[in-house]
């Protein structure tokens, strides 16, 4: 029990809701203040009897999801009254109805918007999907709902510490699979860092400190390094009269994760930890001309390299980013990244879409500051507005365009069009008119013949050659990545597709009543599954178009038969909630998690063959649809995917200690080649007690060894062990395990 003391921790509320207005103050308008009174009020009234998972009172998360609003984005009063009542209609009596009585039709349609559907859980759909869709659907009409969603996932990363184990692995994945690319996307770089940190803080702690701790012990020299390295630029800048700041700051903790990861080289070895940037403080028009004087001071000192200079001034990314970017070598022989921008760029940087506003406002020029953001809103309007397809197909094509970088073509006018990377000449043709890419039969790309699934360059001038016998097909979704091609393809594709459909459920309707079996949502669903198609629509279309032999439905009864006569011996699990039931009749009450080793007899699952978990990882099960469950690693390539959209389907799970089963696991090795080498390695695997290796591959070029190695082990020591052996061996250099 958490004893209470109710005064100190009213004392404390205000105290915080004082913080909050001090820090919005110089945003208010007369009368906001009065507003924003009441918006506390009601949500502190509404939250009072509930708690966090901390102990905390609520009413603590609202006030710190509305001061992120305001401190960290730069939110008014609209924004801060919908972050304070964010969470009242989903957990508290009140209705939305009284929201828009009491604060007016603006907050009550960004609460709508932050507000999550309540729904059951079924196959081929996914909750967090379709709340993310619900979210976005509203992000066409105001922003702000984004933002506030962010600020509110950024205080649940970092209040994540007391959730329970799987909570915090599914929240965690969810960020860095969404919301990390989002605001990366709306510009706002210290929120995406940050998410991208707690995300590994959360999924690996280890590694996480285990940086966090480098940072650290090498910040004196890193100080001193930069102390001297921006010496001359700061003597030259103050000559010529710039106003300016220089930071020299470490990358995030992931950035430096992702690069030791990505590389394979510890992290002594990454060679950019940190950037210097340069901020002047100078007037808009003179800003281009001043970034590039700087660029010029910075590069009398030090040598640039031609490779890694980045004009994102002249042409700023999708997302607003505006900044000089250069690499130059140091005294030291290091390679040193220089960011050159003004403070105006630095806002954008920092704080993204609302900057943009702050500063669309005050110069009074909507070119300069609407620029891509407007253009990516319009964007993803056009994706809801064309999509019927499912939620999860839904956050692909949207997540599509989170990812991308761009390409910068133009039209034969030289009209400038951004794309994608990766856009091909047909994505082009659909940029420039729907009707002109359901034509198009290939392009001239700088006067040159290509075919229309020609990707596109930086610079490329574009040509579209049209037909009007042309008409998309199928395939054409493989030739385009961007989300309005897509949509208009399938659009046109669609009204064929229907009539498949159709014909389909009609032959399938026809096959079950042959077979005397019953027509029913459970048995198309059975019947999805065993032909291993994702949605029944699909299922018919396949049927519909002769993909699926409609005679091969027999099969699936003799299946059935066959199941049924198994069916003591295995359990069909369909959720989670089943699947904890069974066990739960099984081995009594308290057993709600799956025990690997000892579950095996009752319980159907198996190890994953993307990652291959071996005793001593940290593991989760997925509840399949043909295999049962499946023990992935939480560090699996896919897990992310699987704990953000099936969420559901995720069961707790650990190893138990007794067991002596063997797993199977991958080990590369690297060295210097020689005489022998290969029989050394050998025998420490065999000497060492219990292990069996399955296979070995090996590869020498000029004189460096390149080895695979697959064996079966019994646990993580076990692992560790081996691998500490085989690093001693004369000549190896390193070894490392890969999944
Ligand atoms: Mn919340």
């Amino acid at each position: 029990m958490i004893r209470v003391d109710v005064e100190e921790e009213r004392k404390e509320i205000l105290k915080r809701y004082r913080r909050l207005l001090r820090v919005a103050k110089p945003l208010l308008k007369s009368g906001d203040a009065k507003l924003i009174k009441r918006a506390f009020n009601v949500s502190s009234e509404a939250h009072k009897e509930m708690r966090r998972k901390s102990g905390e009172p609520y009413i603590y998360h609202p006030l710190e999801v509305a001061l992120i609003c305001v401190e960290e984005i730069g939110l008014g009063t609209t924004s801060i009254i919908a972050a304070l009542l964010h969470d009242v209609v989903e957990d508290t009596d009140m209705e939305l109805e009284d929201i828009e009585r009491d604060f007016g039709p603006k907050v009550a349609q960004i609460i709508d918007g932050l507000t999550k559907i309540s729904g059951v859980f079924e196959y081929g759909s996914s909750q967090q999907a379709e709340n993310f869709r619900k979210m976005l659907i509203t992000l066409s009409d105001d922003v702000r709902v984004i933002l506030i969603k962010l600020a509110d996932r950024l205080n649940n990363m970092r209040t994540l510490e007391s959730m329970p184990r799987h909570k915090q692995l599914k929240i965690a994945s969810e960020t860095k699979y969404l919301y990390a690319p989002l605001a990366h996307r709306l510009g706002l770089y210290s929120f995406k860092s940050e998410l991208e940190d707690l995300h590994l803080k959360f999924t690996d702690k280890e590694t996480y400190e285990f940086i966090i701790n480098k940072i650290d012990e090498t910040k004196v020299s890193r100080n001193k390094f930069i102390k001297t390295f921006i010496a001359p630029i700061q003597v030259e800048l103050d000559a010529q009269n710039f106003k300016f700041n220089i930071k020299g700051r470490p990358k995030s903790i992931f950035s430096i994760y992702s690069k030791m990861k990505k590389q394979n080289i510890p992290f002594e070895e990454v060679y950019d930890l940190f950037a210097i940037r340069i901020i002047i403080d100078t007037p808009l028009e003179n800003e281009k001309a001043d970034c590039w004087q700087v660029y010029s001071i910075v590069t009398d000192f030090y040598r640039p390299n031609p490779d890694r200079l980045r004009d994102w001034i002249s042409t700023p990314r999708a997302n607003g980013y505006e900044s000089l970017h250069t690499t130059v070598m140091s005294q030291t022989g290091q390679w040193v990244e220089v960011q050159i921008r003004t403070q105006r760029m630095d806002d954008i940087a920092e704080r993204g879409y609302a900057a943009h506003w702050k500063y669309k406002e005050k110069e009074n020029s909507p070119e300069k500051a609407a620029g891509g953001l407007d253009e990516w809103i319009t964007q993803v309007r056009t994706l809801l507005e064309n999509n019927d397809g499912s939620a999860i197909e839904f956050m692909d094509d949207f997540r599509g365009n989170l990812f991308q970088d761009e390409v910068f073509v133009f039209t034969p006018k030289g009209d400038l069009k951004v794309l994608p990377f990766g856009a091909t000449a047909l994505d082009f043709a659909f940029e420039i008119h729907s009707e002109v890419g359901a034509n198009c039969i290939g392009a001239k790309v700088n006067q040159k013949l290509v075919p229309i699934g020609h990707k596109l360059k930086n610079g490329d001038q574009v040509e579209i050659l049209t037909s009007k016998k042309q008409k998309p097909s199928e395939d054409w979704l493989k030739s385009v990545v961007t989300s309005r091609a897509r949509a208009k393809i399938k659009d046109a594709l669609k009204e064929e597709k229907k009539q498949y459909i159709l014909d389909g459920k009609e032959i399938v309707q026809r096959k079950l009543k042959q077979m005397k079996m019953e027509f029913s949502s459970v048995v198309v669903e059975q019947l999805r599954a065993f032909f291993e198609t994702k949605t029944t629509t699909e299922f018919y279309y396949k049927v519909g178009r002769g993909i699926i032999d409609p005679t091969s439905i027999k099969g699936f009864k003799e299946f059935k038969q066959q199941k049924k006569l198994k069916k003591n011996t295995m359990i069909q699990v369909t959720d989670e909630s089943s699947f904890t039931k069974e066990i739960k009749n099984l081995k009594g009450p308290e057993h709600d998690q799956l025990l690997i080793g000892e579950d095996m007899d009752v319980v159907d699952y198996i190890l994953a063959k993307c990652c291959n978990p071996i005793p001593g990882d940290d593991v989760f099960g997925f509840v399949t649809v043909n295999e049962g469950i499946k023990i992935h690693r939480t560090s699996c390539p896919n897990a992310l995917e699987l704990l953000s959209n099936h969420g559901n389907r995720v069961i707790k799970a650990r190893w138990t200690s007794q067991q002596e089963i063997a797993f199977l696991a991958g080990l590369k090795i690297v060295g210097t080649d020689r005489v022998g080498l290969i029989s050394d390695l050998t025998k420490v695997i065999s000497n060492e007690l219990k292990v069996n290796m399955r296979s070995i591959t090996v590869d020498s070029d000029s004189g460096i060894f390149e080895g695979t190695i697959k064996l079966y082990v019994h646990s993580t020591n076990h692992l560790d062990n081996l691998i500490e052996n085989l690093s001693e061996v004369q000549g190896v250099l390193k070894v490392s395990r890969f999944d």
